[in-house]
């Protein structure tokens, strides 16, 4: 089976007040290898890995992707012998890897963590910039000094020049519009090949949720930005960037031509990957069936660690039906400018896209919000108009494939009728 592989590294220096990952805070870059917790996790890691290949039958492994937390924290040490231990489990000696990234943040990316990773097979490093403001990075706790920000873009430009992502966040207290296209602008000049421009989101539960429930308008608040002012500043953003030569090719991520990160192409496109470590999940996908299988590992370290050799990690198991994944397909799919993958879904789902939400497609496409069909749809995109009504769209999909269950006959559509 062909398989992307996922490892989630839940270790952070602090805590970001918007953040709702799974993470643990308190986490320095680890320089020789004492932090016995870090030490037991990449030995645990690597063997979930190993057990999880093997039941799959994974036989070519696309791309591989670290991601956190802050798997920076690691530290050089570590994350050799992390990326050492994945090089050593890639089928074929790892000759069909197309992309490996390692997400880093900046004040744990040193020269010895990047000389590390350029060695030892990563080709992407996607570094959390978020912003270069000093009042809107102290006022949602985000850790790492400003005038060191400069640097290490500089270092990760020198060693991956076309492999090298930046995170930016529009919306964060204090954010105006000049302060965000300041920022971009600043970015831009270390040329990084890929951008990833994210609205804020005050996820429930999070500090920053707490701080805008705590006033009745978020716009009274001089130093929160309100809804409609993060939208406003994602859209003077991505105009940016667009015009700076970023074309955006999914919800909040943008590119020089051929730059898309491969790795969440797949995830858009859902072909299959298997995540290791805790809160990572995995999706299994039978392309004959259109039935799978989700794993997610449940957000503790304490636990997923804490187990025998040989016990699988504390996770939840989800059987996912055809139904189900119609649905996740079109969520995902969507979200990338070109759609869902349309050969993979006929394969998977024995219908065509087309045929499956015929009616939300010619109403989306009479108002100008979505791609008119090629004569051979290989791709049924919203475009950069319709993608901003994604959610809209996927609510007038959704209630379509409702409707086609309740008439389907198994005849018509097995795999609608479920
Ligand atoms: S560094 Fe990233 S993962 Fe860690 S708390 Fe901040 S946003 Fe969350």
């Amino acid at each position: 089976m062909e398989c992307s592989l996922y490892i989630h590294v839940p270790f952070c220096a602090g805590s970001c007040d918007y953040c709702d990952f799974y993470s643990v805070p308190g986490f320095k870059p680890d320089l020789s290898a004492g932090n016995y917790t870090l030490v037991k996790y990449v030995n645990r890691v690597l063997l979930d890995l190993q057990d999880a290949m093997r039941a799959f039958h994974v036989k070519s492994v696309p791309t591989v992707f670290i991601g956190g937390g802050t798997p920076s924290v690691l530290g050089p040490v570590l994350m050799k012998e992390l990326l050492q231990g994945i090089a050593s489990l890639l089928p074929r000696g790892g000759s069909g890897l197309e992309e490996f990234t390692v997400e880093a943040n900046p004040e744990s990316c040193s020269e010895a963590f990047i000389a590390v990773c350029k060695d030892y097979g990563i080709s992407r490093i996607s570094l959390g910039v978020q912003s270069f403001n000093r009042a809107s990075r102290k006022a949602v706790h985000r850790l790492g000094e400003v005038r060191e920000l400069g640097d290490r873009l500089a270092l990760v430009l020198e060693a991956f020049p076309s492999g090298f992502s930046a995170d930016l966040i529009a919306g964060l207290p204090f954010q105006t519009e000049k302060i965000l296209l300041d920022d971009i602008e600043k970015l831009v000049s270390y040329k990084p090949a890929h951008i990833s421009l994210y609205a804020l989101t005050i996820e429930e539960g999070t500090p920053l949720a707490g701080q805008y429930a705590k006033i009745e308008a978020a716009s009274q608040a001089p130093r929160l930005n309100s809804p409609d002012n993060i939208d406003r500043l994602w859209l003077a953003g991505r105009d940016a960037l667009e015009k700076a030569g970023y074309h955006q090719y999914e919800v909040s991520n943008f590119c020089k031509p051929g730059k898309e990160c491969k790795h969440n192409l797949r995830y858009w496109r859902m072909k299959n990957w298997l995540g290791a470590g805790p809160a990572a999940s995995s999706t299994i996908i039978d392309d004959n069936t259109g039935r799978g299988v989700r794993f997610t590992n449940t957000p503790d370290i304490e636990a997923w660690l804490a187990r025998q050799s040989g016990e699988p990690p504390p996770r939840q198991e989800e059987w996912l039906d055809a139904v189900t994944l119609i649905k996740e397909t079109l969520l995902m799919g969507f979200r990338y400018i070109e759609g869902p993958d349309a050969k993979l879904f006929k394969q998977r789902f024995k219908i065509g896209l087309e045929d499956a939400i015929p009616r939300t497609l010619s109403r989306w496409r009479e108002r100008g919000l979505a791609e008119e069909a090629p004569p051979n749809p290989a791709r049924a995109g919203l475009g950069k108009k319709g993608i901003l009504f994604l959610d809209r769209f996927l609510i007038d999909a959704f209630a379509e494939i409702d409707a086609h269950r309740v008439k389907s006959t198994a005849k018509q559509c097995p795999r609608l009728a479920n």
